[in-house]
């Protein structure tokens, strides 16, 4: 028989820092939480070996009483929260009361402080270390704040000493976390030095302007230039920060900043909502980039879920999803080209070819453009052009007077007129790119991708105008599901039908189906049925069936849009430019590849070394 031990307040210590305390870097996230906590406006941390030898992280804030120091140290002991109340409206970082037990348990820690309502002292300090935990207070000259000191992490607990990745490895660890924390407190200022030099020094950033530089210093200026920024408040939530646009996608899920209340957070109902919002733009397999902020009601969100609180749960998740969902939906479906385009307002000078007036999108309509797929036929007419060898010497000098009569007047007339902001044709290259200029520069379009996704979101919109159909199966499929999810198609039946689906229950675990949106009757009804019953039960909702629906969309695009090879006049062209800036997700074809490039004058006399 083995008795049973009350554990001594070390090792319970220690067996907690198992959770808070993984490795240098939870170390200075937990001090630094601490720190802003205490309203600290700057802080700075200095790390030696990749904090392995050393980590300090000094603050400003309200500073520790003298007589609350030892108990700082102790375990369950904080000042954030003090009845179960607080826990259900959580406004700080901390509140567990253990995190410098924790490390204490594991280093050499010590503490110094001012309290600011202790204007009398000159400020004491406070140092754990040894067996039993025995903590020393003195006197110590501090300004007003705190500065915890750590050495020598792990010098008792050889086991999770060895689970240190390199001196290199650990510090980038450390710098992201420094990183993650500086975009949640714009007002806070920032000093990292490393092995006594500065890595970064990021002052407070109160305008937008300086927000904005701060973003760039930690995900780098790329992404500030190629994203968008949102700020949507609706039933007491607000999203606000930076998206990328969906061309400046990444290999990895690696640049993506999400904090709910100011503390940044991984969560799969929340990743799970940004993604659907990528769905239509974003290229196979390619990860968007973003830094977003979500506020709303503290009382709404449980934070005591985890002890390094990297997860929450939402009271109302459906809520959430929905509304992170169709925030970032709306928000990347109103990029226009302009806003990829460096600032365009106010571009004078140069006009469009002929004199068809550009400005009224209308008079497109003459072009086909507006009856999509098969719209560009006219641009077979073209085709004569290309057909080369055959054509007698007038036809060429008609086509020729025909052809300059387009380009020429373009640099002449209307000196004060807009131009858009992809510019006006000027000519199509091998059959497949337009050659625009715009004010500032040259813009190449690949035209079958664009063609393509303005058929796209043109067919998309059709259907939608028309309310999905339905469509009756011959035989009704009949499947086995769990009683969860037999209760969610029975519970849902509305929902279900909104997307064009009819399902019965016709046991404790087993529905048939009977009817599916017209579009998808040939898909795997089983399959998909499943899956949105997966999603209704997950996230509350599914976009599953217009998912399918855009993908079966999306092929029919692009089989009826204008291929390579075809030729266009350049009215036909200006059309089509004039219908990418008016057509929602114009900058990425329906696969997320870019339909346009864009090259500035200054870039290209960069290429040609001009004025250097
Ligand atoms: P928690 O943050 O969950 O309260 P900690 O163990 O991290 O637990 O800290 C214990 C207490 O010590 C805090 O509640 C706070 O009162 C005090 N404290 C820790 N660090 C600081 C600091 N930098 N400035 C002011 N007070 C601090
Ligand atoms: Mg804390």
């Amino acid at each position: 028989m083995h008795r049973i031990n009350l554990l001594n307040q070390r090792l319970a210590n220690q067996i907690a820092a198992g959770e808070v305390v993984e490795r240098p870097a939870s170390v200075i996230k937990e001090l630094m939480e601490n720190s802003l906590d205490a309203g600290a406006t700057q802080l700075t941390i200095d790390v030696e070996q990749g904090g392995t030898k050393l980590m300090r992280v000094r603050d400003n804030g309200s500073g520790i009483l003298k007589d609350d120091m030892e108990l700082a140290l102790s375990r369950h002991a904080t000042s954030k929260i003090s009845e179960l109340q607080d826990l259900e409206a959580i406004g700080s970082l901390g509140f567990r009361g253990e995190a410098l037990a924790s490390i204490s348990s594991v280093s050499r820690l010590r503490m110094q402080s001012k309290a600011e309502d202790e204007a009398d002292s000159s400020g004491w300090q406070i140092q754990a270390e040894g067996q039993d935990m025995a903590t020393r207070l003195e006197p110590s000259a501090h300004p007003q704040g705190t500065t915890v000191e750590v050495r020598d992490l792990f010098f008792n607990t050889p086991a999770r000493k060895k689970f240190l990745k390199t001196e290199k490895t650990e510090f980038t660890r450390i710098d992201e976390v420094v990183k993650r924390l500086a975009l949640s407190r714009f007002s806070v200022e920032f000093n990292l030095n490393h092995n006594q030099r500065a890595v970064h020094k990021m002052l407070a950033a109160k305008s937008d302007h300086e927000k904005q530089r701060r973003v760039g210093l930690v995900c780098g200026p790329a992404f500030v230039e190629n994203s968008v920024t949102v700020d949507v408040e609706r039933a007491g939530l607000r999203l606000w920060g930076w998206v990328s646009l969906p061309t400046f996608s990444r290999s990895q899920a690696d640049l993506q900043y999400f904090y709910v209340n100011g503390r940044i957070i991984r969560d799969k109902l929340v990743a799970h909502a940004i993604k659907q919002a990528y769905r239509d733009v974003l290229f196979h397999g390619r990860h968007p980039a973003y830094v977003l902020y979500l506020e709303l009601d503290p009382a709404t969100v449980d934070v005591n879920v985890h002890p390094t609180k990297h997860e929450v749960r939402f009271r109302d998740s459906r809520l959430v999803h929905d509304f992170l969902f169709s925030a970032l939906h709306k928000a990347l479906a109103e990029v226009s080209p302009a806003d990829q385009l460096p600032d365009q307002q106010a571009v004078v000078g140069l006009t469009q070819p002929g004199t068809s007036g550009f400005g009224e999108i209308e008079g497109q309509s003459s072009l086909g453009l507006r009856d999509a797929p098969a719209s560009y036929q006219s641009a077979d007419s073209g085709a004569a052009y290309s057909s080369g060898q055959s054509v007698n010497p007038e036809q060429v000098r008609t086509q020729l007077a025909a052809l300059s009569q387009l380009t020429q007047p373009s640099q002449l007339q209307q000196e004060d007129a807009e131009v858009p902001p992809l510019g006006y044709a000027i000519a199509q290259l091998h059959g497949i790119y337009i050659l625009a200029q715009n004010k500032e520069g040259l813009i190449i379009v690949d035209m079958h991708a664009a063609h393509e996704r303005i058929t796209y979101e043109r067919m998309k919109l059709a259907t939608q105008e028309e309310e999905i159909k339905m469509q009756p199966l011959l035989v009704p499929v009949s499947i086995a599901v769990s009683q969860a999810e037999a209760d969610c198609a029975e519970q849902q039946q509305q929902a279900l039908h909104d997307l064009g689906i009819a399902i019965e229950r016709v046991a404790e675990e087993s529905i048939v189906v009977r009817q599916v949106p017209s579009l998808l009757k040939d898909s795997n009804v089983e399959q998909l049925v499943r899956d949105v019953l997966s999603d209704l039960l997950e996230y509350g909702s599914s976009e599953r069936i217009q998912a399918h629906q855009d993908e079966l969309l999306s092929t029919m695009a692009c089989h009826g849009s204008v291929r390579a090879n075809r030729h266009l006049t350049i009215p036909e062209m200006n059309a089509l430019l004039r219908d990418m800036e008016v057509t929602e997700r114009s900058g990425q074809c329906n696969h997320g590849r870019p339909t346009f490039i864009y090259q500035s004058l200054d870039e290209l006399d960069k290429l040609f070394l001009r004025g250097q």
